[in-house]
């Protein structure tokens, strides 16, 4: 099994080194060009800044091959700026153009600003497992509706912050920041 992780900006390295932490024999790549999506089973899409990663998405060719890896039933987790550039938006935004895979719309930068980023406790659920774990939610999106086919996976009190849809995984915080996030990294390798 081979996983990639999103290396265009945002926090690609922090991502591997939690996969490793499972399966330190699991080949865990920084994908940077298209081709190295043929080399790879699944893939992570890192918090960051999602202008920024939407325009190198486009600049590096790779838009369209990421679409049609995702399409094709691959693996995914988009975590805070990799959840908004799988999802969809009410209102266009110029800066960023997202692969709108997930049937989910989400407002950037929902709960607030940089300096209303916060920690909190989420709770995690995923079939019979349950967790609490440490949310840490910075200029984190927020979820502003869904479609049916959209599972929830991690609530913030009653609000959906993670959700799963077949193969796709979208998460509005950044679980590589916090130590007790391991059922995310599980439920992502659960779908290999
Ligand atoms: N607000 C950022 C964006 O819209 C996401 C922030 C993050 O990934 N921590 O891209």
């Amino acid at each position: 099994m081979r996983i990639g992780v999103l290396n265009l900006q945002g926090d690609s390295e922090l991502h591997r080194n939690r996969i490793l932490k499972f399966k330190n024999r699991m080949h865990v790549m920084l994908v940077k060009d298209p081709a190295m999506l043929d080399e790879i089973d699944g893939i992570i899409l890192p918090g960051g800044e999602s202008p920024t990663i939407s325009k190198l998405l486009d600049t590096h060719g790779m838009r369209e091959k990421l679409h049609t890896f995702i399409a094709s039933g691959k693996p995914v987790l988009g975590t805070c700026a990799g959840f908004i550039l799988l999802s969809r938006f009410k209102e266009q935004d110029t800066r960023v153009n997202p692969l709108g895979i997930l049937n989910v719309t989400v407002k950037r930068n929902g709960f607030g600003r940089q300096k209303e980023s916060f920690e909190e406790r989420v709770n995690v659920t995923w079939g019979k497992r349950n967790a609490k774990i440490t949310g840490v939610f910075i200029r984190a999106p927020r979820i502003i509706d869904m479609e049916k086919d959209v599972s929830v996976i991690a609530k913030l009190s009653k609000e959906p912050v993670g959700v799963i849809q077949k193969n796709v995984i979208g998460i509005s915080f950044h679980p590589e920041l916090s130590e007790d996030t391991d059922i995310i990294y599980k439920i992502f390798l659960s779908l290999f």
